[in-house]
């Protein structure tokens, strides 16, 4: 079974320790939440796990950071991706110039640079394109405009789970995608996701603050995470007592 693996990592960055000792397993298939107030490092582990490298990996015994018994941390970027590691942005960027529909093939190419099955013509790859937004309600107007250039929120997080459904990736992390959403659109966001996750077998980690999202997909552990690391790991029950009790348990 293919793993997503972290042990007893801890990052800093500017000299402050973030991660404190994170632990976690993700398996194919499986949807794991992370839950945590503001701060709690969530966007932190989701860019280390992804090689954003404004963050600094302080070297542990024990330490592990594995996707199918690979070591993530020996890779960069672009490897981590062609692996099947996909990380929907918190706050996703806007590339001026670049058009989405170019860049999108751009990744496809590069993640499937060894697949014998797949698109190779341009003109069949913008077909393909238009059907997956369609599916997942975006306009395909977008897909001529600059990446994310002028983007509504929505529309930009729409498009970080059309950039999902291309790359189909093996392991996904999910930071906010659903903040900032009208209903409609997170009830197709979360269509989106779980379409992908049926087709491709994706393992899915969902940053997320609320309930709602966790309702349409179902998670199989809720993890909470407090001051750099997970201070409980449940099932979904954890989702409702955090609505009542919100994260004063664990916050001095
Ligand atoms: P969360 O996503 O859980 O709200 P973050 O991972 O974004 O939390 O941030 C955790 C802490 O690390 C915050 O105090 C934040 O200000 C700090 N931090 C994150 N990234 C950086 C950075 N690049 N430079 C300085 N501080 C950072
Ligand atoms: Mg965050």
């Amino acid at each position: 079974m293919k793993k997503l693996v972290v042990k007893n990592l801890h990052v800093k960055v500017a000299d402050k320790i973030i991660l404190n000792g994170l632990n976690l397993e993700l398996k194919k298939g499986e949807v794991h939440a992370i839950m945590g107030p503001n701060g709690a490092g969530k966007s932190t582990l989701a860019k280390v796990l992804m090689g954003d490298s404004n963050y600094e990996v302080i070297k542990k015994t024990g330490q592990k950071v594995e996707m199918d018994g690979k070591d993530l941390l020996s890779l960069d970027p672009n490897e981590r991706a062609e692996l099947g590691l996909f990380l929907s942005f918190q706050n996703p960027v806007e590339i001026p110039g670049v058009r989405v529909e170019t860049f999108l093939r751009e990744a496809y190419k590069a993640r499937f640079k060894d697949n014998d099955n797949k698109i190779e013509k341009a003109l069949e790859f913008r077909k393909y394109l238009i059907s997956l937004a369609e599916k997942l309600s975006i306009n395909p107007d977008l897909l001529k405009r600059g990446l994310n250039e002028n983007f509504s929120g929505g529309e930009k997080k729409r498009l970080e789970i059309l950039q999902m459904a291309v790359l189909k990736p093996e392991f996904a992390i999910l930071d906010e995608t659903d903040s900032g959403l009208d209903i409609d659109a997170l009830k197709t966001v979360a269509a989106g996701v779980k379409m992908i996750i049926e087709e491709n077998n994706t393992g899915v980690l969902v940053i997320t603050h609320y309930q709602r999202i966790l309702e349409y997909l179902n998670p199989d552990k809720v993890h909470v995470m407090v001051d750099g690391k997970v201070v409980e790991s449940g099932d979904q029950r954890i989702v409702n007592k955090l609505e009542k009790e919100g994260y004063r348990k664990w916050v001095s």
